[in-house]
């Protein structure tokens, strides 16, 4: 780094690490693409808007099998290793589960050495920094790039041309686009390290940068400085900034455009590494297969056919085949307001090629299926069906757990599961145990190893050999000291970060994930104010001390749910301060949720709260999180808790609340929120003290519609829900006061969640969706 030693700053010496590993890696990195090309082996293209890495440096660290020397290396020269890794930033290039999903994938692709590149955007602003103010929301830039991007490569030499808006012209024999102007796509790669350090995939971040001649000189002879630099200016903001919301789509220009520049970048990429080596384009699927995460870079059909048709000058039809053999769609979100459309007005004027190839595969899957595709538009109401098209360009769509894959295949695309039965599949998602055990919790993996011998990193499935140790009190004992292990670690980090008090001997009772009104927070925090009546009540009785952590953000323009954040916060700044109740309860809620917090908090979880609206969770992995890493689940029947409650028992799995199907039925029947109410008491006890104000003395009527919305309409069932959540609740402390019956309980959750591993996902879509090999 140029610095002697002895002046070094941590920061310094982050950026040495960095370089160092990143040196470690690049044999087995240049290795891997070497064989990939030369061998001529297929290899997959995950397209993703978002990927939330977490910290890179200790990650690559425990892949290269380097933790403890490196960490040994520091100490010899006085620095510590953790106070370097503390330093970086966290890239929060996503929103929440579905970037964390592509993260945990890669990783698990270069540990089974599954030929693959990511393709993303290089954020310069990641998702935003969360504050509290007087307990509300703010939102701050994040600057992740200040300090530099050390463990990856610019590549100025990759670059692709990316067009937008213009005409296009049928004239003869052919179709012309002649685009109005064209963005640079620029090439940053990060080395996506495999366990064991034996195969390293890429992962390729693209910036945008303006073409050289987008200044338009002529307005700016003319005086006009602004108007000539307004190209350049879009230019550099279209990789500026990540779009904060989760689920609802905007339907603005930029984040189309945003879309359509990720994907032309990363399928021109596609088709260069492709013709590096071959020449007959009708074997692109043998070598080349493009995953699209949701429906956000679903132009990746489209975008295809175009290349191979005006660029290359295949047939529409052999293109339009060929684009969906390389094609498979994952299918995140059932919400309506988050399946993307696009205004065909918008789409003409941005993508006008594109438009057209869609109206062209409209009328293809007319012709091709008669009658029978009376239901199917790609184009309806003046708007552009993204996931019709995702769906008609891919020959797989999968959901992302058994029960999700049931309602996408029932309710979201009857009429296309009926004309191509077998294309909808199940790829229950997972979670990478090197990241989420090996590195997160390194007592327990040191346990877990101590216990049944190395090897469980790669073989989740061995930790089933735990189980006869959930009957031994010397292993229950060894596993609970593992727990406040990780209780002290996150005592300390809140204290250090956030300067947050953590009572250590209380039951952790943990709520983190992005906030939405489907995923209940409201009734979380509805349930702790009536906790805290009930023990101001009955001060005598023998209450299990509990602290309730809250994490998430919220989209800035997600009004209710930011309501739901302030109001946690109210709650426990009168909760926290009263003397009667602060030995047995309390919240907390450290700002600014990201990977790296959850590696702090899901350790140190006894109670993962997932604890959804029944069908509106596609999967969950937070509840994968938790569960692995030794916490009890309090959760209904939605997303994955379906199938982790089957694999680590309903006797081990704190079970309540309406199924999907009730759901719907429940919805149905008028006045439902005002009789459940009526019928509970405690429900009532608590929503007249916060609409007397007791949270908010200096504006009583500050939550008087959150209130209301309860009465009168309540469309996620937290009132109907209720009174079983409470129920369950109480069954929580029942098993929580016996510590070795609640340890046995954990024990056998951590067993029995090794179908969670990623590996398992990615191996069935190897398998079933891109048809590739492992290359070792
Ligand atoms: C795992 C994870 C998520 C997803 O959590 P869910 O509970 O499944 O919604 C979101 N954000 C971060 C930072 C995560 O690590």
């Amino acid at each position: 780094m140029g610095v002697e030693p002895s002046r070094a700053q941590l920061l310094d010496w982050r950026l040495a690490l960095a370089h160092t590993l990143r040196e470690q890696a690049t044999d087995s990195w240049l290795d891997s693409a070497r064989r990939t090309r030369e061998d001529g082996l297929k290899s997959v293209n995950y397209l993703s808007m978002e990927f939330l890495p977490g910290r890179l440096l200790e990650d690559a660290a425990i892949n290269l099998r380097l933790r403890d020397s490196v960490s040994a290396s520091f100490d010899d020269l006085g620095v510590n290793f953790a106070d370097v890794v503390a330093g970086e930033p966290d890239p929060a290039l996503g929103n929440g589960g579905l970037g964390r999903l592509a993260a945990c994938y890669l990783e698990s692709m270069a540990t089974l050495a599954c030929p693959a590149h990511g393709y993303g955007l290089r954020y310069e602003r990641g998702l935003f920094r969360q504050h509290f103010e007087d307990g509300r929301q703010v939102e701050r830039p994040d600057e992740w790039l200040t300090s530099g991007d050390p463990f990856s490569l610019s590549r100025p030499a990759t670059a692709y041309a990316v067009p937008f808006g213009g005409e296009v012209s049928d004239d003869d024999g052919g179709t012309a686009w002649r685009p109005e102007t064209r963005l640079v796509a620029a090439a940053h790669d990060t080395p996506v390290i495999g366990y064991g350090g034996g195969w390293v995939n890429t992962l390729r971040l693209w910036s945008a940068l303006p073409a050289a001649d987008l200044l338009d000189l002529d307005r700016f002879s003319a005086g006009d400085f602004f108007g000539a630099a307004e190209t350049e200016t879009w230019a550099r903001t279209l990789s500026r900034v990540l779009y904060p919301t989760d689920t609802t789509d905007l339907g603005r220009r930029l984040r189309l455009s945003q879309e359509h520049f990720l994907t032309s970048a990363s399928v021109q990429d596609v088709l260069h590494r492709f013709l590096e080596t071959q020449q007959d384009l009708r074997r692109l699927p043998e070598h080349a297969a493009i995953q699209m995460n949701d429906t956000h870079p679903a132009l990746a059909g489209p975008e295809l056919i175009r290349l191979l048709v005006d660029e290359h000058g295949v047939g529409f039809d052999t293109a339009a085949d060929l684009a969906v053999q390389v094609l498979g769609y994952t299918n995140h979100t059932l919400l309506p307001e988050a399946l993307e459309m696009w205004p065909v007005d918008l789409m003409r004027h941005l993508l006008p090629r594109h438009l057209q190839i869609i109206e062209r595969l409209d009328q293809r899957v007319h012709a091709v299926h008669g009658s029978a595709a009376d239901d199917v538009h790609l184009i309806e109401h003046g708007q552009v069906k993204m996931g019709e098209l995702a769906v008609v360009t891919s020959h797989r769509v999968n959901g992302v757990s058994a029960l999700h894959t049931d309602l996408v295949r029932r309710n979201l695309f009857p009429h296309l599961e009926a004309l191509t039965p077998g294309r909808i599949l199940n790829v229950t998602n997972g979670i990478t145990p090197r990241r989420w055990l090996a590195l997160a919790n390194p007592a327990l993996a040191d346990l877990v190893t101590e216990t049944i011998g190395p090897g469980w990193e790669t073989d989740l499935d061995r930790l089933r050999e735990l189980e006869p140790h959930a009957e031994d009190p010397n292993f229950l004992e060894a596993f609970g000291r593992t727990k406040h292990l990780a209780k002290h670690r996150l005592a300390t980090w809140l204290d250090e970060e956030h300067g947050i008090e953590l009572p250590v001997e209380a039951l952790l009772d943990v709520q983190v994930k992005r906030l939405h009104e489907y995923k209940r927070q409201l009734l979380n925090i509805l349930w702790t104010v009536s906790r805290w009546q009930r023990i101001k009540a009955d001060p005598g009785a023998d209450w299990v001390p509990r602290v309730k952590i809250f994490g998430g953000k919220a989209a800035p323009s997600y009004t209710a749910v930011k309501d739901i954040i302030r109001l946690i916060n109210d709650v426990g700044a009168v909760i926290n301060s009263d003397p009667e109740t602060r030995e047995r309860l309390r919240i907390i809620y450290p700002p600014n949720y990201n990977v790296t917090m959850a590696e702090k908090l899901i350790p140190a979880a006894d109670l993962s709260e997932q604890i959804s609206t029944a069908g509106m969770e596609a999967s969950g992995t937070g509840n994968m999180k938790f569960a692995l890493n030794g916490a009890l689940t309090i959760g209904t029947l939605d997303g994955a808790n379906v199938e982790i409650r089957e694999e680590v028992g309903a006797e081990n799995f704190f079970l309540f609340g309406l199924t999907a199907d009730e759901v719907l039925a429940r919805r149905e029947q008028p006045g439902h929120a005002r009789a459940a109410i009526e019928q509970s008491q405690p429900l009532q006890d608590v929503l007249q003290a916060i609409a007397e104000g007791t949270f908010s003395p200096e504006e009583p009527a500050r939550y008087s519609g959150l209130v209301d919305h309860l009465w009168n309409s309540d469309w996620f069932l937290v009132a109907s829900d209720f009174d079983a959540y409470n129920s369950s609740q109480e069954l929580v402390d029942m098993s929580y006061r016996d510590p070795l019956r609640w340890q046995r309980m954990a024990v056998t959750n951590v067993a029995r969640m090794g179908s969670f591993s990623s590996d398992r996902a990615v191996r069935h879509y190897m398998r079933e969706i891109w048809n590739v090999p492992p290359a070792q």
